[in-house]
């Protein structure tokens, strides 16, 4: 299954199910919530990864 046909949350202006990715709602056009992006669980994500990393890095050093 495709990730951008998964439907995780729902349109807070007329609670349509958005589909993952979008950036505007299939049934209202406003735009969706920032955690309907892809792009922000990749940052969040390599937040975590990264951070940790760094202070193992800087207690090494
Ligand atoms: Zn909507």
């Amino acid at each position: 299954m495709r990730l951008d046909q998964q439907r995780y949350f729902h349109c807070k202006h007329c609670s349509h199910k958005l589909r993952f990715g979008r950036r505007e709602c299939g049934a209202c056009y406003q735009h969706t919530p920032v955690y309907n992006r892809f792009i922000f669980w990749l940052v969040l994500v390599l937040l975590l990864t990264v951070s940790p990393l760094a202070s193992l890095v800087v207690a090494a050093v």
